[in-house]
């Protein structure tokens, strides 16, 4: 008799999960909206509860000038395209570069997402005081997943990843942007990285 009262109570889905409906930092900035679709593959990302998408947004200064979500089965299947060498290289910068155990101590902050990415992961450089910078955020419908993401790697730190990645991997990217970027030639190079995005 009294269960139907307790299915209205409000449980936590996943304490690591952030509501997003009121925070723009994941919206797309050009429809001011949370992403719709898979850049690569089109499904849309509000049907698959189960399935997360990456966000990552490029900066120059607080324009945002280069935009995608992409889902986890695409981002991996092109990860998985890397070459061994670039694959051991981003593993090896990461592991080096970003302390990821200080990173697991924000989430002290409880639901703000501006102490995940108030820095660059790997230098430390305020975020605003780069000339440019890229935004990464894993999202699960409109819910943000935290640790390490979200996060915030300046133009310096994306340059130096792009110079230890092989041809074959830079070729995969570049391949990405010119399937899923309708722009005129030479757009690209306002990109942080020149003409490739380096979150994934
Ligand atoms: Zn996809
Ligand atoms: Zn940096």
């Amino acid at each position: 008799m009294a269960s139907a009262g307790t299915t209205n109570q409000k449980r936590p889905i996943h304490s690591h999960f952030y509501i997003l409906d009121s925070d723009p930092y994941f919206h797309s900035s050009e429809t001011g909206k949370p992403f719709q679709d898979c850049i690569s593959c089109g499904l849309s990302l509000r049907d698959d509860p189960n399935l997360p998408f990456l966000v990552a947004k490029s900066y120059r200064s607080d324009e945002c000038i280069f935009e995608y979500a992409i889902c986890e089965d695409c981002r991996a299947n092109m990860a998985g395209e890397f070459s061994p060498e670039s694959q051991q290289a981003l593993a090896a910068f990461f592991t080096h570069r970003v302390k990821f155990e200080e990173r697991t101590k924000l989430l002290s902050f409880g639901d703000l997402i501006e102490p995940w990415i108030q820095t660059c992961a790997a230098c430390n450089i305020p975020r605003t005081e780069a000339q440019t910078h890229s935004l990464g955020g894993i999202l699960l419908g409109d819910s943000i997943i935290y640790d390490p993401y979200p996060l915030c790697l300046c133009g310096d730190c994306e340059d130096e990843i792009q110079s230890l990645l092989s041809k074959k991997t830079l070729g995969i990217w570049d391949e990405f942007v010119q399937i899923n970027f309708d722009s005129p030639p030479g757009h690209h190079r306002d990109l942080p990285t020149h003409r490739r995005p380096v979150l994934l």
